[in-house]
């Protein structure tokens, strides 16, 4: 018997997830060389070895995905028993789970918002990324930061903070 956790970060998980397979024929190596959010905004993974290394959107995105179900599915790190302490190292983890989900919503608002919109998915969506932020926001999981991008520095999720503004997704 394996039941969810009770838990947002898993049904914020589990959505995008979704979203994500049904866009995957149209995120591949060719359309998405890079996990790109931005004209200059491309992360970075940081590979086994500490470095930095560029992959295509799919293979970044695949990472993710493979590394939070792994978190997700370790009773160690998300317990899903009552009685169970969540370890000290918790709130770091959910953080670093929020910095990369928010990565993958940055790559599909920038690279296939519009399949989303001709799949007329854009409600569901739109309404999903504004309950990740609202949670991120309330629990402290999301540094400005990582939303805005440093001053004239092409890191976070840069321009795509106005479109969301203009999108009324964000609060101003
Ligand atoms: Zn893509």
């Amino acid at each position: 018997m394996c039941s969810p956790p009770n838990y947002p970060v898993f049904d914020f998980y589990q959505n995008l997830n979704q979203f994500y397979g049904v866009l995957a024929e149209c995120c591949t190596q060719q359309s998405c060389p890079s996990m790109a959010a931005g004209p200059n905004l491309n992360y970075t993974w940081i590979n086994q070895d500490r470095k930095s290394v560029q992959l295509p959107a799919p293979t970044y995105i695949d990472y993710v995905m493979t590394w939070v179900q792994n978190l997700l599915d370790d009773e160690n790190v998300f317990p899903t028993k009552s009685g169970r302490d969540f370890s000290p190292n918790f709130p770091s983890t959910v953080k670093h789970v929020y910095r990369q989900l928010l990565r993958v919503f940055a790559h599909l608002y920038h690279a296939h918002y519009t399949q989303i919109l001709h799949l007329r998915s854009e409600g569901h969506f739109n309404s999903l990324f504004a309950h990740f932020l609202a949670f991120g926001k309330e629990y402290e999981l999301l540094d400005v930061k990582d939303i805005k991008g440093q001053p004239g520095a092409p890191v976070g999720v840069g321009a795509l903070w106005e479109k969301w503004k203009e999108m009324g997704i964000l609060e101003s």
